[in-house]
């Protein structure tokens, strides 16, 4: 038998990213105990690199925004393919969310009146995110530990023990989880440093895991992004929608190579930076979409007049969606407009004062700085596009973000239907506070209600410690497969094939290349003892990353459209029919006994309440919808 160390706990919160943090506060508020483990070090998650900031319509730089504003941006963003429920939840209960943090003892930059500032960003109709410089994400998490510290503290006055209700297992990495008859009965991992396996026998586990970037080449994402949450609930019976939307930041890094995708913040564009090719020509003017006409400024003169002047200006198209930027990039590149080293000019130097960009863009300042011996105050940076996050996650109930399977919980990144086919900037921190909360709730509900509690076999405990072993231990028919060379070949098809355009042939190659890489997992081999072991570490990653790339590349050769996140060069445009249509991926045990089957079916979305479709103009939604859709709205029956 396998030597694991045993704990009890109400509630497991995987991962220790906004999502999470939020989670455990809500599960401990109504007095169950969390355990909230992380791969990485505790506060080191995706939520503290998020620079520009948390969108909340509350209105405080221009009194015309509020939830219903909100919506819309959220909608129109993602191509009214959004879950729209949470769609409308996350307008309604994000202010509260932002002032909640300031209970908790965040401070967000100010108005010159005190009150909360917010800035610009792309698809917002007004200035919504609230912000602390350029370092949002650090404040968000920086508070909600304080809070939870806040909370220990009072467990250890009432129980004598800091650790009687949060207890955080940092570097610990969660391989799988339990279920009995259905039901969650625990999660198994094992801790980093001395690679002895863990198991948290609990009823109810939150996924709060984040993203998947590191399953292509050019990423903003570190290494803990390797889809660990959606291939766990994949493989505990849970499913995965809108897998094919894939968001590429337009602007990452492009020099020097090693640090190539590192993001930089659209901050730079909402505080007036502007994006510019070889011929010194501000581009994104030619590349206002039809959906979009009549919304952007289609001058430069009104364009700049605009960050003076919302009200009486339309914004600059330098802000239109990440998607519709991105797109404009590749193609300025493609027709030889681009860089030296590939991608476009942004150009922050002639549009501010040095003393201004320091003050505002500190981290971008250093960053470039450091990293390129770019001053950001005196030349353009160079700017490209870089997988960033992905809209596509486990399949939620709205309001309860619990999964199909009973027990098992999502939010924040890994969950998915809120952003629709692409996301806006800001709104992931708003969703991770927003759905966190209702995952830590929806848990904590769930566990009050059960008679009793599922329990884990060991059969089970012995099952998922073999298969972390597996790669100390390959078949021995004398042919070993390097963790790293695989992972580098995975990421290497994954940006090639199914990037930022994708057409069928290619994606197919890359399925082959998955399928090729599927059998080759089973001979992956690592060296050395358990102890601090990277390239085991990987080893167990790369069956995750290979499960997540596989519904991309599936979604995305079934979706024969291009939406938001998802362009297709062969299927150019956007089809009504496609609109309320989501790709459902789940997986069942296959021949492979490492990686799982993969399948695919496609679900009609449920209808937009008739209140919520009311807030769109007829003729707008008739760019998306098909007109038996729209057979209900008013502006239809004249
Ligand atoms: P994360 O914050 O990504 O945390 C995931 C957690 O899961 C980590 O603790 C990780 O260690 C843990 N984990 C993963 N796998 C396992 C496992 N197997 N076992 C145990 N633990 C595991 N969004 C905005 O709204 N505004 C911004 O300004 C913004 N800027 C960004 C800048 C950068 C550079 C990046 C990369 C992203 C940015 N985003 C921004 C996106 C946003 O930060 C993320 O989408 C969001 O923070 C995800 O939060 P999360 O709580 O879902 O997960």
């Amino acid at each position: 038998m396998t030597e694991v160390e045993r704990l009890n706990y109400d509630v497991v919160v995987i991962g220790a990213g906004g999502a999470g943090l939020r989670a455990v506060i809500e599960a401990r508020e109504r007095g169950f105990s969390v355990a909230v483990v992380c791969k990485s070090l505790f506060g080191k998650a995706h939520t503290v690199m998020a620079e520009g900031g948390c969108a909340a319509s509350m209105g405080n730089a221009n009194s015309n925004d509020n939830w219903q504003v909100h919506f819309r941006d959220t909608m129109r963003g993602g191509k009214f393919l959004n879950n729209w429920r949470m769609a409308e939840l996350h307008a309604r209960e994000a202010p509260d969310r932002v002032w909640e943090l300031e209970t908790y003892g965040a401070l967000f930059d100010r108005t010159a009146d005190g009150r909360i500032s917010q800035r610009n960003f792309g698809g917002h109709t007004y200035p919504r995110l609230a912000h602390v410089g350029d370092r949002t994400g650090l404040e968000l998490i920086r508070t909600m530990q304080q809070k939870i510290v806040s909370l220990q503290q009072e467990d250890f006055k009432e129980t004598g023990d800091y650790e009687a209700r949060i207890k955080v297992f940092a570097e610990c990495t969660i391989t799988e989880l339990l279920t009995e008859d259905g039901r969650i009965s625990g999660a198994f991992g094992y801790w980093r440093e001395s690679g002895r396996f863990i198991l948290f026998e609990s009823p109810a586990v939150v996924l709060a895991t984040g993203g998947i970037g590191k399953s292509f080449k050019v990423t903003s994402n570190s290494w803990e992004y390797t889809g660990d949450g959606h291939a766990l609930a994949l493989r505990a019976g849970a499913k995965l929608i809108n897998m094919e939307f894939v968001q590429f930041h337009p602007t990452g890094m492009v020099w020097p190579p090693s640090v190539k995708g590192i993001l930089v913040t659209e901050g730079v564009r909402g505080d007036g930076g502007v994006l510019k090719n070889t011929e010194d020509k501000r581009f994104m003017f030619e590349y206002v979409p039809e959906v979009f006409k009549g919304q952007y400024a289609d001058s430069e003169e009104e364009a700049d007049r605009w960050y003076a002047d919302a009200d009486n200006n339309r914004r600059t198209p330098d802000l239109l969606p990440r998607d519709e930027v991105a797109r404009a990039i590749n193609s300025e590149v493609k027709a030889g407009r681009g860089s030296p080293h590939g991608g476009v000019f942004l150009d922050i130097a002639s549009r501010l004062p040095a003393e201004e960009i320091r003050r505002r863009l500190p981290s971008m300042y250093h960053q470039f700085k450091e990293l390129a011996d770019v001053d950001i105050t005196k030349e353009p940076m160079e700017v490209g596009p870089t997988c960033h996050y992905v809209m596509g996650g486990i399949e939620v109930d709205p309001d309860t973000a619990s999964s199909s399977v009973p027990g098992l919980f999502a939010a924040g990144e890994c969950s998915g239907g809120m952003h629709g086919s692409n996301r806006l900037g800001g709104n992931s921190l708003s969703d991770l506070l927003v759905f966190g909360r209702r995952a830590g709730l929806g848990a904590a509900s769930y566990v009050a209600d059960l008679k009793e509690r599922p329990k884990v076999s060991q059969s089970d405990v012995d099952a998922a410690a073999a298969m972390a072993l597996a790669p100390f231990d390959p078949p021995g028919d004398g042919v070993e497969e390097n963790p790293y060379s695989l992972h580098t070949e995975l990421q290497q098809s994954m940006n090639d094939l199914v990037g930022i355009i994708r057409k069928s042939e290619e994606i197919e190659r890359a399925l082959e290349k998955l399928g090729e890489l599927r059998e080759r997992i089973k001979r992956v081999t690592v060296e050395g003892h358990r102890q601090f072991n990277p390239g085991w570490h990987l080893a167990v990653d790369l069956r995750n990353m290979l499960m997540v790339s596989e519904c991309v590349a599936r979604a995305a050769l079934t979706r024969t459209e291009s939406r938001g996140g998802h362009t297709r060069d062969d299927h150019p445009g956007m089809d009504s029919q496609w609109r309320n249509k989501l790709l459902v991926c789940s997986a069942t045990p296959g021949e492979n006994p490492v990686v799982p089957d993969i399948g695919i079916e496609v679900k009609a979305q449920v209808p937009l309440r008739q209140d919520l479709l009311e807030l769109f103009e007829r003729s707008e939604l008739g760019k998306y919808y098909t007109d038996e859709e729209l057979t209900s709205h008013p502006g239809s029956q004249v």
